[in-house]
């Protein structure tokens, strides 16, 4: 068997590695490249197999980063099937069609601003091609055996990461390998805890916070102060939110604190389309999370759902403190800046980051202490309270992947380490081999590797 590094060698998105044996040939995710515009080129260059000599895909998670090129492969002529968990491919059905729809929107802006090198401007694909690829995707449950080519047999593993993440064990009757996704938290407060690996000749791990640990403060503890001062103030609570994931672990604190009466009963709203319709598939998924049937009604019923742009604008309209979720997570779109047009120039009101800020974005900015933010090509004065909760991030860090691999029954006899930045992966390999006496390597982007 042998692994070839298509991406989330050097960086953290773009994750796709072919695995090879002599009669079987798979893709593990396939992920779109994002953040710096030399990575997101890497999209537009010519994949290095025809996809239509790929027998199957295997996804480990709906993340864009590891799904959302799969599109433009089902477009350019896969014709086998892409494997996931049940979760993922709901997931999947919201995420994919909106990708479409934001390159669409994108190409259409570049066209009308006269910027692309390329004219006229294409998008990846369409929210059209998106929604044609859903109809390759096919759901299989934890634990179950499945055959994504020939002579190989996998299986999916809880990984605690997002509704429906898997880390997946892969076979081809001589050589096995765990692909680990992205790894999930022991402690978060909604996930499942990530399930140890089984034993395997070699591991895939990802490195995001390889070099990193998270903060020890219970961010509830922070969300609730924020919350207190700025209602205090009367001001609004504006929390640029990822709609999978993040969004859904907010609801659940924000309706923890008001169960324990730690904040005042403000209106709170979920404000994005996206998000409303992955907390809907949260809800329904009971077995996937931690939250009992009770934690779910409260959350569901914490929050205003606003799904038309109207009953957006009026959130926003309504005087006195409020709490507003909306994306996207980082400002680089969407709802939550018509909302942040409305907040930057108000002092008494603040604006709460809950994620990584990634260079180049608004968010990365105002974190700095921008004094003016550009927003639909208009600058707005930064006089509202810019804050940042650390803590809820849905990714191990290093200690605690450290601790999760240090569960499994036997130790691979060879770890690659993807996704991350070089010094967290290079972090990691020094602590796998110091603190577990593992032999690490950091592959190589489009290296390819025979396994032991
Ligand atoms: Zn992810």
């Amino acid at each position: 068997m042998r692994i070839t590094f298509l991406g989330a060698t050097d960086t953290v998105t773009g994750s796709r590695f072919l695995v090879e044996s002599d009669s079987g040939r798979l893709l593990v995710d396939c992920g779109l490249f994002q953040g710096l515009k030399k990575l997101r080129l890497r999209n537009r260059e010519r994949f290095p197999v025809d996809p239509a000599a790929l027998h199957g895909i295997v996804l480990t998670h709906a993340h864009l980063d590891h799904s959302g090129y799969f599109p433009l492969l089902y477009r350019n002529g896969f014709a086998g099937r892409a494997w996931c968990t049940p979760a993922t491919l709901a997931l999947c059905g919201i995420l994919l069609p909106d990708s479409g729809y934001l390159q669409e929107e994108e190409a259409a802006y570049a066209n009308k601003e006269g910027f692309s090198r390329h004219s006229p401007a294409r998008p990846l694909y369409t929210q059209r091609d998106a929604e044609e690829s859903l109809a390759a995707l096919h759901g299989v449950p934890f634990a179950q055996e499945f055959h994504p080519a020939p002579s190989f047999s996998a299986r999916f593993g809880q990984a605690g990461h997002i509704l429906g993440a898997a880390w997946v064990w892969l076979s081809d009757g001589k050589r096995s390998v765990v692909f680990s996704g992205d790894v999930g938290r022991p402690n978060d407060p909604v996930m499942n805890v990530p399930e140890p690996i089984p034993p395997a000749d070699c591991l895939v791990v990802e490195s995001t916070y390889g070099d990193r640990r998270h903060a020890a403060t219970d961010p509830a503890d922070t969300l609730a102060d924020i919350i207190d001062a700025t209602a205090a103030r009367g001001g609004t609570i504006l929390i640029p939110s990822f709609a999978v994931g993040r969004a859904q672990v907010l609801l659940h604190l924000l309706a923890g604190l008001v169960r324990a009466r730690r904040i005042p009963r403000l209106p709170v709203y979920l404000d994005s389309p996206m998000a409303i319709n992955a907390t809907e598939l949260f809800i329904g998924h009971h077995a996937l999370h931690r939250l009992s049937a009770e934690d779910c009604r409260r959350m569901g019923a914490l929050a205003t759902y606003t799904r038309t742009a109207a009953e957006s604008k009026a959130a926003m309209n309504r005087r006195g403190p409020k709490i507003i979720i909306s994306a996207s997570g980082m400002a680089t779109g969407g709802r939550v800046l018509h909302h942040l047009k409305r907040c930057l120039p108000d002092p008494s009101s603040s604006i709460v980051f809950v994620g990584y800020q990634a260079a180049g974005t608004r968010g990365a900015a105002l974190l700095a202490g921008a004094e003016s933010i550009k927003i639909h090509g208009e600058y707005h004065r930064v006089r509202a309270h810019v804050e940042h909760i650390d803590g809820l991030s849905a990714h191990a860090d290093a200690a605690e992947l450290i601790d999760w691999l240090k569960q499994a029954e036997q130790a691979p006899k060879r770890t690659y380490i993807v996704h991350g930045e070089p010094s967290a992966q290079d972090a990691l390999r020094r602590r796998l081999r110091d603190e577990l006496g593992w032999e690490a390597r950091i592959p190589e982007y489009r290296g390819t590797e025979e396994l032991p």
